[in-house]
């Protein structure tokens, strides 16, 4: 191992830690010790430190600690290039400047106005540097990791020589669905400007994430990396050997390091503070390619992998992203479909702009569905797209134009159950081409095409293709044949989507009367062990998976799909207790999916043997013990609750495969179902949940109201527009006449 690279990292992280402690002191002097710090909307508090040490960082009094910490860790300051036999100190040397650029981070949200948007999507206007990611986009984009959308994340530190060497690079690491993390600069110019300065879409949606210019926004990165191993592996704050070793294990993820210029003398460009972050990162096994030649780190006892690769003279621009993928051993799967413009989970978010589009089709502006069913084998020609009415080069720019999508699928194992989700695909599918949005399903949908797209020679024929490309990859194990028609006269449109009407109405009346004491068979998802080990969802027809993702429909098709996939049927048995929901041949299967820790569980019940939450649950429901009833929080819902908690925090002790009596993970769904917290008498417990939630279920909820007969009894839930306080909820209640007052008490 090279002996100036340690010194480097040594010496940067000597730099850092001293800029730490100047902004603490500043900081102090201004705020004082009692300040409250945090980053916004997370449970956990500064979650590098948190992860490493445990330290929870809550006011400004609690950073003086971290220093400290972070100054043991520094090896001494070499005076001179030292030979150091080990890793070690270099790695030491990084994770104190992971430390420092964490209280120098969270100090900037104390500046008016401060240096982050907080929205997850980049504002087109003001300021586009996003700064630390809250547990929404944690969750949400965490989950990517965990089903293998995303196989991990390229630490882009530094600028590219040009503004399309940076556009290059980017699309390069988006096909390859990799998430794309920017930060700091070179010379006064970041990467992340490079792209905006092409008018390249930035933020979490199209997985170009700037987190900051300044070089200690690198730590976003890591944190990000810290919070995946908390949240989704269960690993317990201050487990640093296991957070380090999860990550190195599970998240392929390496850094970029960019020097600009290739000719400039080695390592000149790439300064001491930037050799400390990739010392940092070398703690988690995430090695760095540098695009200048720099002493190289070869492999050691941490990883089997070089850690710094450069070369003599640096990696090639055209190569880096090859080179990264090798070095980290990543196994990137990219299916080609037959289109002419990029394809890939990466361009999912990407939105279409009206001056940006070519054309459009649905969302109120025109008439459009789309469809799917099935059909004989010997009725379709597998491979078949035929566009019947105008085509894109028919349609002028800024067109509107009617669309029915109509998908016709055969195959042995085909079942009519498998429509509505094969339908479901389609948004995810033609998202993923760029140039294409979809929103909406059924006969509200909403289709536009970019300008640069139909330049490219995107045709609406693509759209079959796209179909029919990807239900075979995806889908082969039920499908043998798939054909499309896309109708795009006005007359064929409305007759089809009458057709196609008639189908959605039949199969929500099909999903409506299918309950779980008339079934016998439930499914179980153990797609959340890939991250957190011990966890298994049940999934029933009245009790969803805890994601939202998975209902029992979906868990049965994907069974058929794929034999020996995450979902596997399970065949209820004796019942135990109909009213708690426990059953004998669910309580087996648990015992041995969670290898010996569970031994039963009721899916009813929150006071006793609750079902176990991985991290992913759309809601918490947790009891509230003075007004004998639960409340329920959503995760988009950020305030403070009655419960004194918000959601995050909430989440912390939730969520990692634990039974928690009292508080429960579950899906927003199962809110609105007849089983919902049965075993404590149901839906009469529910005293308060923010309105958001409370108007998006509406539907859902006074049904159940109906069938319990209390059909106002929606308008007796408190919200946070009456209380937000237990006391207040009581108040409420005793003013409505709140059901739960006069049921037996919970405790
Ligand atoms: Fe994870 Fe449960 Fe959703 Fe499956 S159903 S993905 S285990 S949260
Ligand atoms: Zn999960």
């Amino acid at each position: 191992m090279s002996k100036i690279i340690a010194s480097a990292a040594i010496r940067g992280a000597h730099k850092v830690v001293k800029r730490a402690e100047e902004v603490l002191q500043g900081a102090l002097i201004k705020h004082g010790a009692e300040k409250t710090i945090e980053f916004p909307n997370t449970g956990y508090y500064l979650p590098l430190i948190y992860a490493m040490t445990g330290m929870e960082v809550q006011k400004m009094k609690d950073l003086q600690p971290v220093i400290d910490r972070a100054k043991r860790l520094l090896p001494p300051e070499p005076t001179e290039h030292i030979w150091l036999p080990y890793l070690g100190h270099t790695l030491d040397a990084g994770m104190a400047t992971l430390f420092a650029d964490e209280v120098i981070e969270v100090i900037k949200y104390l500046e008016t106005p401060v240096p982050y948007s907080v929205t997850e999507n980049c504002p087109d206007t003001g300021n586009f540097w996003l700064g630390a990611a809250d547990d929404i986009i944690m969750r949400k984009r965490g989950i990517e990791f965990v089903d293998g959308t995303a196989p991990g994340f390229a630490a882009i530190v530094g600028a590219a020589p040009n503004v399309e060497t940076a556009v290059k690079i980017a699309r390069e690491l988006q096909e390859k669905n990799l998430y794309v993390f920017m930060s700091s600069e070179c010379e006064g110019l970041s990467f992340a400007e490079q792209l905006r300065e092409a008018g390249v879409q930035l933020g979490w949606e199209t997985r170009l994430v700037p987190f900051g210019k300044d070089i200690s926004a690198t730590v976003f990165a890591l944190g990000f990396a810290c919070r995946a191993a908390m949240s989704f592996g269960g690993v317990q704050p201050g487990d640093f050997r296991r957070i380090l070793l999860y990550n190195k294990n599970r998240i392929f993820a390496f850094v970029l390091a960019f020097g600009m210029d290739k000719d400039a003398a080695p390592g000149a460009l790439l300064d001491d503070e930037k050799y400390a972050q990739a010392a940092g990162a070398i703690n988690f096994g995430f090695p760095a390619i540098a695009d200048v030649g720099i002493p190289e780190i070869l492999p050691t006892g941490v990883c089997t992998y070089e850690h710094v690769v450069s070369g003599k003279t640096g990696i090639p621009h055209d190569k880096i992203v090859q080179k990264a993928i090798e070095v980290r051993g990543l196994k990137v799967q990219i299916s080609k479909v037959p289109v002419p413009v990029s394809y890939g989970p990466a361009f999912e978010g990407e939105r279409i702009r009206k001056e940006d589009m070519h054309c459009e089709m649905g969302g109120n502006r025109s008439t459009a569905f789309e469809f799917v069913t099935m059909k004989n084998m010997t009725e379709l020609e597998d491979g078949s797209v035929e566009v019947i009415g105008p085509e894109i080069d028919g349609v002028k720019e800024g067109g509107v134009l009617p669309v029915g999508i109509w998908i016709e699928v055969a195959g042995r194992d085909m079942q009519p159950d498998f429509e509505p989700i094969l339908e479901r695909q389609i948004h995810r599918l033609f998202n993923a081409a760029q140039g294409v949005f979809h929103m909406g399903q059924r006969d509200a949908n909403w289709i536009r095409i970019s300008k640069e797209a139909k330049k490219a020679g995107f045709k609406f024929s693509h759209l079959g293709q796209i179909i029919h490309a990807k239900f075979h990859t995806e889908y082969n194990k039920i499908l043998d044949k798939v054909q499309i028609k896309i109708y795009t006269k006005l007359a064929d449109v409305e007759h089809l989507r009458e057709e196609a009407r008639r189908i959605y109405h039949f199969r929500d009346e099909r999903l409506s009367t299918l309950n779980d004491d008339s079934v016998d068979t439930f499914y179980s998802c153990t797609l959340c062990q890939s991250f957190a080990p011990s966890h298994v969802c049940i999934i029933t027809p009245e009790r969803s998976g805890l994601c939202g993702a998975y209902s029992w429909l979906d868990g049965k098709a994907a069974y058929q799909i794929e034999p020996t996939g995450p979902n596997r049927p399970l065949l209820k048995g004796e019942v135990l207790s109909a009213q708690k929901g426990q059953w004998k041949g669910i309580n087996d299967f648990i015992y041995q999916a969670s290898r010996n820790n569970i031994e039963r569980f009721n899916a009813y019940s929150l006071m006793e043997d609750p079902m176990t939450s991985c991290g992913c649950f759309e809601c918490i429901t947790a009891i509230l013990p003075m007004t004998n009833g639960v409340m329920i929080v959503n995760r988009e819902y950020p305030e403070m609750t009655p419960s004194g908690m918000k959601f995050s925090t909430m989440a912390g002790s939730v969520g990692g495969g634990l039974q928690t009596p009292g508080f429960m993970g579950h899906s927003k769904y199962y809110v609105g179902s007849s089983k919902y917290i049965l075993g404590e008498g149901g839906l009469k417990r529910i005293t308060w949940m923010p309105k958001m939630l409370k108007e998006e279920i509406r539907p859902l909820l006074e049904k159940q109201a109906v069938r319990i007969g209390i059909p106002n009894f929606v308008d007796m839930i408190a919200d946070e527009s009456v209380a937000s306080t237990e006391e207040e909820v009581m108040e409420f209640m005793q003013r409505v006449g709140h059901p739960a007052l006069s049921m037996e008490p919970m405790l």
